[in-house]
């Protein structure tokens, strides 16, 4: 059985700042409000016959999404980014651009890049070991983080 959660119906949303290093246009900071779609095939169990209890899911990909709302994206595993200081404040270097900024704004992710590519395998990795750790019995699972209506980038996990 499959079930899916549109995110701007069901209002998975953040809205961040994010930049592209190196990228001519993305390079610089901008943002984009987000939202979040979820495709879900598991077996259906427990007293209700659910896959996975809405309520449950929407809250822990909306947990997920509060991490990031109002923030700028720093992904830490960026080879381009120079970092020089992640306390206090964020200081990197991205070429000949210097940027420091107050680390209550940024929030920084073990992730290469934060396209919308690599968001999207971050929450389907969160999320598949959280609804394994519950005891969910999923097969496959599939995030899209879209970048605005009409641009996003799908990743999908799925085992026996
Ligand atoms: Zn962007």
């Amino acid at each position: 059985m499959k079930i899916i959660i549109n995110g701007i119906h069901a209002n998975l949303r953040f809205s961040s700042a994010h930049m592209i290093p190196e990228h001519d246009s993305c390079g610089c900071i901008h943002g984009h409000s987000y939202h979040v779609d979820v495709h879900l095939e598991g077996k259906r169990s427990g007293k209700f016959g659910f896959v996975v209890d809405f309520k449950e899911l929407k809250s822990q990909v909306k947990e997920i999404c509060s991490q990031l709302d109002h923030k700028l994206l720093i992904p830490l595993e960026n080879d381009s980014i120079l970092f020089k200081s992640l306390e206090g404040s964020v200081e990197f270097n991205i070429s000949d651009k210097e940027y420091k900024l107050p680390i209550q704004d940024c929030i920084l992710l073990p992730i290469p890049s934060t396209s919308a590519e690599d968001l999207s395998i971050y929450f389907a990795d969160i999320l598949w070991d959280k609804l394994k750790e519950k005891g969910a019995d999923i097969s496959v699972i599939q995030i899209c983080i879209n970048e605005g209506i009409g641009q996003g980038a799908c990743y999908t996990i799925s085992h026996d």
